[in-house]
């Protein structure tokens, strides 16, 4: 039997993977591109909704990108992306989150007339306001930034030293998204080496469409602390009669516990696998890598946290221990301090499952 949606709302969660132009609210899409001027599939919300999954549900990566276009269009202004990063606080919280970060590309927000630092302060804001709010009804959340460059078109450097100017001041990391297939991570080697030498974590989207050799540079040559999705990891574990041997390079992501940012319903609807039950998460969780639960989407792939917990829950037969276990690989792979960090685990994730019965 999987488990209840309403139980693990309950429960303290964690997400690392989540993006902010991939979360808004349709009722929120609709109000802004009307103030924006931009003209939408449709202006009924659950049609926008229904929309917006149809679309990206299509099985291909680069169709699954277009629809951030629709998003991206209603966060030009620092009201507009004040507000967006407010709901992404308001609504992983009322999902139950209580760390989350909220990955996005300043360089995509520009077409108002921000410029990237404005960008950049206005989702802080927007997310201090969410915090806030949160925090007055009684759920302590926190959410940190992580800035994105996209893969395609040339690396933007600048955008890596956003990730070292508000180092602490609401930006947790960096990162980079967008098509893979032909856009290895090595083209931003200068982004990653300026990054190591100013000793700022960062993810890198890699093993989603692109296989083996992309997680290989993120790790190995670009020395990324985490990886953005990686599910494609599998490729290199071979099955034995007697069990599974690893590759060289699944080796060592286990043995060195780089977290995987593993995100099911997006790699269901971009073709990685046919359903959730074929997702090698089973399997990677199985080997005891650190597997973490993510949304990637929650627009897109119309989810929450709690609902992607009950999908894995459904498909491999997961029960509460196995979600603390995913939950506290995802608090202890977190861009946030260390003290921070341990006291997030002991005084916030273990008691709230120990309250469930965890
Ligand atoms: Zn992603």
């Amino acid at each position: 039997m999987s488990l209840d949606l309403d139980a693990l709302r309950a429960l303290p969660k964690v997400t690392l993977h989540d993006h902010l132009d991939g979360g808004l609210r349709p009722a929120t899409v609709i109000e802004l591109a009307a103030e924006a001027g931009h003209e939408l599939p449709t202006t009924d919300p659950d049609a926008l909704g229904d929309w917006f999954f149809e679309a990206a549900d299509s099985g291909s990566l680069v169709r699954y990108l277009e629809t951030f276009d629709h998003t991206i269009a209603c966060m030009q202004s620092a009201d507009h992306l004040r507000r967006v990063a407010r709901e992404f606080v308001e609504d992983q919280a009322a999902d139950g989150v209580v760390y989350a970060e909220a990955r996005w590309a300043p360089t995509q927000h520009l077409a108002g007339g921000l410029s990237v630092t404005q960008a950049v302060e206005a989702v802080r804001d927007g997310l201090a306001e969410g915090m806030a709010s949160c925090a007055a009804r009684g759920h302590r959340i926190v959410v940190q930034q992580l800035v994105t460059s996209m893969r395609h078109g040339s690396p933007r450097p600048d955008v890596a030293r956003l990730a070292v100017d508000y180092r602490g001041d609401s930006v947790a990391g960096f990162d980079i998204a967008g098509a893979e297939d032909g856009f290895p991570p090595s083209l931003h080697a200068e982004s990653f080496a300026y990054l190591r030498r100013n000793n700022v974590p960062f993810t890198i989207h890699a093993g989603e469409a692109f296989g083996v050799a992309s997680i290989w540079e993120a790790v190995q040559l670009c020395g990324a602390s985490r990886i953005g999705h990686g599910v494609r990891l599998v490729e290199d574990i071979a099955r034995t009669p007697d069990g599974h041997q690893l590759g060289d390079l699944a080796a060592f992501i286990r043995d060195r516990r780089i977290p995987l940012e593993l995100c099911p319903s997006s790699n269901v609807q971009t073709g990685i696998c046919d359903a959730v039950s074929d997702h090698p998460f089973g399997l990677l969780a199985e080997l005891r890598f650190r597997v973490t639960v993510n949304c990637d989407n929650r627009l897109m792939s119309r989810t929450t946290l709690s609902r992607e917990l009950q999908l894995l829950s459904e498909a491999f037969g997961y029960g509460l221990e196995d979600v603390r276990w995913f939950t506290l690989n995802a608090a202890k792979s977190a861009f946030y301090p260390y003290d921070r960090r341990r006291s997030l685990i002991e005084d916030v994730i273990k008691p709230g499952f120990a309250r469930q019965g965890a």
